[in-house]
């Protein structure tokens, strides 16, 4: 998508040669438009698909996630990182190691809002390691749901994230593939 990788160029800051920061457009303010554009693109990627929900993680997956929601008109849930007072009970929760923060944590989703038989697609901002789709993919596997493809906003294409998944058999449909980070410049794939 090339405006995202323009957005990328003009805005990103390489914090290192593995990690990328969009914090001007992503990952803390965020840019509507863009995510307008970027909800349309997964939706046309995926609008074969017969998609019945979407399920992501907060707090960076919910705002590309509710725009692709939007375009294919169904619902988006997000996996919460913390369990809040009022969601204790009847979770699925999976383990995920941060690859950003280098921890492992959990994330869960409510029994209630996923069911057997969903076609769901996965969205997050970043594939790096796969750890946190997988993550997904596991919660909804355990309902009884069908992991129809993964749309990624950025992907990190020198890390294993994206094999991982493909060998796994799922779809990995990624808006921007970065070859690499080395030297504080952004290299894109193709
Ligand atoms: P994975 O689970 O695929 O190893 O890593 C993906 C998750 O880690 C994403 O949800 C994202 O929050 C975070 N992440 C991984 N790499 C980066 C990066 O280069 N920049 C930012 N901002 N987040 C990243």
């Amino acid at each position: 998508m090339e405006l995202l990788k323009r957005k990328i160029v003009e805005e990103g800051i390489v914090l290192s040669d593995q990690v990328l920061k969009v914090d001007s457009f992503l990952n803390h303010r965020i840019d509507p438009p863009l995510m307008l554009e970027i909800g349309r693109t997964f939706a046309s990627l995926f609008r074969e698909s017969a998609i019945d929900k979407i399920v992501t993680i907060e707090s960076s997956g919910i705002a590309p996630a509710v725009m692709a929601g939007l375009e294919l008109g169904v619902p988006v849930v997000f996996a919460r990182k913390r369990k809040s007072l009022t969601l204790q009970t009847d979770l699925f929760t999976e383990k995920v190691y941060s690859f950003t923060k280098k921890e492992e944590s959990e994330v869960s989703v409510a029994t209630k809002f996923l069911s057997a038989g969903d076609r769901v697609l996965l969205i997050d901002d970043f594939l790096a390691n796969g750890e946190a789709a997988l993550a997904m993919a596991r919660i909804v596997e355990r309902a009884g749901g069908q992991v129809a493809g993964i749309g990624i906003v950025i992907e990190k294409s020198f890390q294993n994230g994206a094999n991982k998944l493909t060998e796994k058999g799922y779809r990995v449909e990624s808006l921007a593939r970065i070859a690499s980070l080395a030297d504080g410049n952004v290299s894109f794939a193709e």
